[in-house]
């Protein structure tokens, strides 16, 4: 059997594309999220659906606990699991802006807090971490993923440093456009946008944007073929971008 692999948000999108991916070429695979139901089909692939919640403390333990049970490590830990709320800075509910970061940034700084003692232990590990091609450039009515993105661009650079000496790598995986549920919702994935016109006007051209971008999106595999690559090189590269959209965005 190969390394053992934690992908979490593998109920859909770019993690269940990877969690298939690595299960097909030879990886011990455990996919994690809360819609648990939504992953009995990757049993198929040998692939171990776990329940996740990357907001709920007990809940990443349990799983790190599970998978170290049964599997006796965690390798490699895909920090895939992402939340987007947009809308004008000024009218999102902080409660929203709030339990963005909890998903995006704590979510994944816990979870890598908890598998660095094994990785440690085992002196092998690659953490990665998806962030976006919003994790260097923005756009109107995107301001708490791009910080949420932006800060695991930032966390990143700084663990690799600390993780170095202990055979640990620390990759970054930027996506541009990619089919999933999040690019699929349309305009009522804009919260918050007051009557504003100014706003209102903002939030149309980027919901316009966002529409042509799912129409050019790519298929999440393209993102799961990067994240092989990465775990896979020798010396992989800090920073992976790719997928078709990304040239609207930059
Ligand atoms: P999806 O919405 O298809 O998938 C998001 C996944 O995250 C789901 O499996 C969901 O599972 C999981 N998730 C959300 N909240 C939690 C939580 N609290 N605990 C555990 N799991 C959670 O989106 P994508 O596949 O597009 O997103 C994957 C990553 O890629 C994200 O980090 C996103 O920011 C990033 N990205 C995506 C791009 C795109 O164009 N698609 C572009 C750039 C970056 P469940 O609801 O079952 O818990």
């Amino acid at each position: 059997m190969g390394k053992t692999v934690l992908v979490t948000g593998a109920s859909s999108g770019i993690g269940k594309a990877t969690a298939i991916y690595l299960a097909q070429n030879g990886y011990n695979v455990y996919g994690a999220a809360r819609r648990v139901e939504k992953m009995q089909d990757l049993k198929t692939y040998g692939i171990h659906p776990i329940a996740l919640d990357v907001t709920k403390e007990e809940s990443m333990v349990a799983c790190v606990e599970q998978m170290l049970k049964e599997a006796g490590s965690i390798d490699i830990l895909i920090n895939n699991a992402g939340s987007g709320y947009y809308g004008a800075l000024e009218d999102m509910p902080m409660a929203d802006a709030k339990y963005q970061i909890e998903v995006n940034v704590f979510g994944v700084a816990r979870l890598i807090q908890l598998v660095l003692p094994t990785m440690r232990k085992n002196n092998y590990g690659k953490i990665v971490n998806i962030s976006s091609v919003g994790g260097k450039v923005t756009l109107p009515m995107g301001a708490w993923y791009h910080a949420s993105k932006f800060a695991i661009e930032g966390l990143s650079d700084a663990l690799r440093k600390e993780v170095k000496p202990f055979g640990v790598d620390v990759i970054v995986i930027e996506p541009g456009g990619t089919k999933s549920e999040m690019t699929a919702l349309g305009d009522e994935y804009m919260t918050g946008v007051s009557g504003n016109t100014v706003y209102s006007s903002l939030a149309k051209g980027v919901s316009k944007m966002y529409a042509t971008m799912q129409k050019d999106a790519a298929d999440p595999i393209v993102i799961a073929k990067l994240i092989k690559q990465g775990i896979e090189a020798t010396h992989p590269k800090t920073r992976y971008a790719g997928a078709a959209g990304a040239k609207l965005i930059l």
